[in-house]
């Protein structure tokens, strides 16, 4: 037999969406054995994940930057052979902008939850009142918490006060998840202090032990890679089309059926549409178009996909010349809390976080601001013009900038974050009870465990090893090499418990 007669006698995997997920699946499923295609709706692979060059430096223009301390994203590129070109920040420290000025994000905090109460006396980001409410929590008694899970808002506010939960626990959240406090579930947003706060009385006694019992890494927080982190998508894509597994752009999937032996998708434009046979499929896109193609075939995961908000964001990318700062920042980046009022909600002094873009071009400082929060539509309902304003101002107005950019780029990212509301983990157990019933199929992404790049891939892990083992049980896989990354028995874990939240300035990881 010939090597192509071979491989097309392999067990067909198909992956619907080309972001870093449905990449990281494709790989180990091609490793695994199977034949493997992704099909990408849009023109471009990578997802959330996309780098440009603005005046000529490589920066980001969505995630930026991955959890170091969580295994799965550097053993993706340690597997890619890619290890050595990884890159890390100058620094970690950040600020918040709280009661008119910037002020540094008190050391001790973990989701900004205080832990050093003369650390947060002295970093001033709350008033007076507010910061004689948080000790509180120490002598309080315990706040009633049934099986039930509950809002950020809602716990944290009775255990510290409302203003810790405005201006400490918000900002850090509103960073990963532009969500808002009142709806954003306890339990999946804070899941390593939720677990704690259970033992405990007092949340602060919680997390301290949380702190004191998280391992000694003292490595890098986050890790990049130099030509952005939006490369890794197509270091990954390279691998799997040098691999033998197939890559398609502007491959948009409209249906999936079940047939008697495995499934049928429909791909492309209704006009013209075409049908692809798959012994077994991974959906790896956000929530909405998950709930539309498990519409006809999986009812009751489609249902809970659906409920699964989004929230949409801008990413406003500004070069300075060095000139233009009186001082440099000596921060990464800092953080806005939603009572503020301004529409900028994070900045990340790209060129200060990664010295290696500094290094490229000394004269030059690229700074990321992000605007758009969950129910803030009408942020972004801008064009893009007043959107650029709106950074501008709000960095003349922290560094007292003299100068205006001289390069600026606006990415938009419509409904780009999912919403972890309260609630989140049981919809999720229910959407994965309803597809483990259905052989074959997997689901994986940034809607269930963790919308952080190495959550993302775990969940990827996760759905090639259900593929394979479905696979692997009807006797058809060829077994791949079995190097590197493995998928068989990979399961999604939460990996070190500070750190199963994305690395967006504010973070304070140590
Ligand atoms: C602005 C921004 C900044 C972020 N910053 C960070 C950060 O610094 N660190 C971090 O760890 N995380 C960050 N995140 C989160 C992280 O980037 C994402 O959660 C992650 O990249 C999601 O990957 P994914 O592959 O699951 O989904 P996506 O990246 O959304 O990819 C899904 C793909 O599926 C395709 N698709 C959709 N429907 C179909 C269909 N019917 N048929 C075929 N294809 C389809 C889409 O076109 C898309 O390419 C950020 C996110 C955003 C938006």
């Amino acid at each position: 037999m010939t090597e192509r007669e071979v491989n097309a006698r392999r067990p067909h995997a198909v992956v619907i969406g080309g972001g870093i997920t449905g990449l990281a699946a494709a790989r180990l499923l091609l490793r695994g054995g199977a034949r493997v295609t992704v099909l990408e709706g849009s023109p471009r692979i990578g997802g959330k994940l996309r780098v440009s060059e603005i005046a000529g430096l490589p920066v980001d223009e969505g995630a930026e930057s991955m959890l170091a301390r969580r295994p799965e994203g550097l053993e993706l590129v340690r597997d890619l052979g890619r290890a050595g070109d990884l890159v890390h920040p100058g620094t970690t420290s950040s600020a918040i902008f709280s009661h008119g000025a910037l002020r540094p994000l008190p050391s001790g905090q973990v989701m900004g939850v205080p832990t050093d109460l003369a650390a947060l006396a002295r970093a001033q980001v709350l008033s007076p009142k507010g910061l004689a409410r948080v000790p509180l929590d120490l002598v309080l008694p315990a706040t009633p918490r049934g099986a039930a899970d509950v809002s950020v808002a809602d716990y944290v506010g009775a255990r510290l006060g409302r203003e810790a939960v405005d201006r400490l626990v918000e900002p850090l959240l509103g960073g990963v998840y532009a969500g808002r406090v009142e709806k954003l579930s306890f339990e999946a947003t804070m899941a390593s202090v939720a677990a704690a706060s259970r033992g405990h009385r007092s949340l602060i006694a919680a997390v301290r032990g949380l702190r004191q019992g998280a391992s000694d890494n003292t490595g890098p927080v986050f890790a990049s890679l130099p030509d952005g982190l939006g490369a890794l998508p197509h270091l990954v894509a390279d691998a799997i089309t040098a691999e033998g597994g197939t890559i398609r752009t502007d491959a948009m999937v409209r249906e999936l059926r079940r047939t008697p032996t495995g499934w049928r998708l429909t791909v492309g434009p209704a006009r013209d549409p075409e049908y692809l046979e798959a012994d077994a499929v991974v959906v790896a896109v956000p929530a909405a178009p998950a709930a539309r193609l498990l519409a006809d075939e999986v009812p009751a995961a489609s249902r809970e996909l659906a409920r699964i908000d989004y929230a949409s964001m801008a990413i406003v990318t500004l070069v300075y010349p060095v000139s233009a700062f009186p001082r440099l920042p000596r921060v990464s980046g800092y953080l806005v809390p939603a009572v503020e009022n301004r529409d900028v909600k994070a900045v990340t002094f790209s060129s200060i976080k990664w010295p290696h873009l500094r290094r490229n071009a000394p004269d030059l400082i690229a700074v990321r601001c992000s605007l758009g929060r969950y129910g803030e539509e009408h942020t972004l309902q801008r064009d893009d013009e007043d959107l650029r304003a709106a950074a501008v101002t709000e960095l003349a107005a922290t560094c007292g900038l003299t100068e205006l950019p001289v390069a600026s780029r606006v990415t938009r990212w419509g409904g780009g974050l999912p919403q972890y509301n309260v609630g989140h983990a049981d919809v999720v157990a229910r959407i994965r009870a309803a597809v483990a019933g259905q052989p074959g199929l997997a689901v994986a992404g940034a809607a269930y465990d963790g919308l952080g790049v190495p959550a993302c891939i775990a969940t990827a892990r996760a759905a090639a090893t259900r593929v394979l083992e479905h696979l692997d049980s009807r006797g058809e896989l060829r077994h791949g090499n079995g190097e590197g990354e493995q998928a068989q028995g990979a399961r999604p874990e939460p990996g070190d418990p500070l750190h199963d939240v994305v690395g967006l300035p504010g973070e304070d990881a140590r």
